[in-house]
């Protein structure tokens, strides 16, 4: 062991909280540093393990001590403190990066600009359902490392950001999943598209032969990417726009899927996930249910009884035969055009809310195919005026999300769909997208 055994931990979140406990499990001096305030339960949780932390500053006395530093993924490689630490030349990594060290799980890595958490939890219930010795982590739950420390699972299923991603050097993914790479967070990679797309391959990184590789062969940026690189692991793509072996396909609305043994076959409408996202989520997950060959009627029955996820397409209920449905998370164009895709009834949508620079056009010939009006929930709706005031006739302003679920209510007929996917951040109004959700599903309840 290396004689100094100061590890840093930045950021004291459920990432950072768990690698101080594996951190101090292992042996290691560790030392917490948050630049913000601690929440009170991970406050309470270092103070419980004897873990050493600060809230609100930075020492860097403290911090350059360290011979290795695990950074949160919310914390800018540009922060000041990372760029002294880096000078320094103190490694830092991820906590994903660090916990991989002290497992040897086979690890299911999923990554993508959309479709991970849905991805991530589908593949773990089917895994789960087949009664493998699995966990769930990453982006989602309770953190690797802290699971590391504490359970002896023989598989990871594991949502990976590429936040995370960025800081894993060593760490493999036995299966790798990359749904789809379109630009999403470009502040943090100097808003060069390709940044962002290099870092997403990273979950591709130290695989070899043995391993993995399953991408979607519609996605043009995914494409792009692979033609500039080379990959060790045996590739398994899926697509509803061609017919390919190995890898999945869609043919008659089923979906089949060859790997280099296996095959198994399903109806798109027997899956419990609606919406052509759905069928490529779907499919990644039973390439990597196949790789692992696992039994098609268990995997048959899992895609099909898997309930949806808070937030993401999520179903609330029928008030006189209009359907609402909560797709809060939806916080980008791209999610809220899956979204509208996937309805099959006309659409009353509530979008709105902080505008990251949206453009909207992707979304023109769709709103108008399906939608009835657009009632915008947010402090400032000019650009959406702006950009559906000549293909929508009726578009409202509201600034809550009772207002919001009142009015659409009253514009919708029997048999119409109040949709929520609002294709924007939610921070005018609400706490976070899930304060956002919840209080939607509130006010329905209530209409
Ligand atoms: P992530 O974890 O990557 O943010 P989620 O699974 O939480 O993704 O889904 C977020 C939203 O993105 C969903 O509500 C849906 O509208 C959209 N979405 C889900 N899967 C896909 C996909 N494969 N391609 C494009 N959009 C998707």
């Amino acid at each position: 062991m290396k004689s100094n055994k100061n590890i840093v931990i930045l950021g004291a979140g459920e990432s950072g909280v768990g690698a101080a406990y594996l951190a101090q499990q292992q042996g290691y001096d560790v030392f917490v540093s948050d630049f913000g305030a601690i929440a009170d339960n991970y406050k309470q949780q270092l103070m419980d393990w004897n873990i050493r932390f600060e809230e609100n500053k930075h020492t860097e006395g403290e911090i350059l001590k360290a011979f290795e530093v695990i950074k949160s993924p919310g914390i800018p490689e540009k922060a000041p403190i990372v760029k002294k630490i880096k000078e320094k030349n103190i490694p830092v990594i991820s906590e994903i990066e660090f916990a991989g060290r002290y497992t040897d799980a086979k690890i299911i890595g999923i990554t993508g600009s959309n479709g991970k958490t849905t991805t991530t939890s589908l593949t773990y219930h089917i895994l789960k359902a087949a009664g493998l010795n699995v966990g769930l982590a990453g982006n989602i739950g309770k953190s690797f490392a802290y699971q590391v420390a504490t359970e002896k699972f023989d598989t990871y299923v594991l949502e990976l950001s590429s936040f995370m991603l960025d800081d894993m050097y060593q760490f493999k993914s036995h299966i790798a999943v990359l749904l789809n790479i379109t630009p999403d967070h470009l502040d943090r990679y100097d808003y060069k598209l390709e940044n962002y797309a290099a870092s997403k391959f990273r979950v591709t990184q130290n695989q070899t032969a043995a391993d993995y590789f399953i991408f979607c062969a519609d996605d043009p940026e995914t494409i792009k990417g692979m033609a500039e690189r080379s990959f060790a692991a045996q590739q398994l793509p899926f697509s509803i726009q061609k017919k390919i072996e190995p890898g999945a396909y869609l043919e008659n609305d089923n979906i089949v899927i060859n790997t280099h043994q296996q095959h198994f076959q399903m109806s798109i409408t027997e899956l419990a996930l609606q919406g052509k996202h759905n069928v490529y989520n779907s499919m990644a997950s039973g390439i990597v249910a196949k790789v692992l060959e696992l039994r098609n009627p268990v995997i048959r029955e899992s895609m099909g009884n898997f309930k949806s996820i808070e937030h993401r397409l999520e179903s609330v209920g029928k008030i006189s035969g209009i359907s609402f449905i909560n797709d809060s998370k939806a916080t980008n164009v791209n999610s809220t055009w899956y979204a509208l895709e996937s309805m099959t009834s006309d659409v009353i949508l509530i979008l709105g809310g902080v505008d990251k620079g949206n453009d909207y056009s992707m979304l023109k010939s769709l709103v108008k195919q399906k939608v009835k009006a657009i009632v915008c929930l947010g402090k400032d709706n000019k650009r959406i005026h702006d950009a559906f005031e000549d293909v929508v006739e009726v578009i409202v302003n509201t600034y809550s999300a009772q207002e919001a679920a009142q009015v659409a209510y009253h514009l919708a007929t029997k048999g119409d769909t109040v949709l929520l996917s609002p294709a924007c951040a939610s921070f005018d109004l609400f706490k976070n997208y899930e304060d956002r959700g919840r209080q939607f599903k509130q006010a329905v309840k209530e209409l």
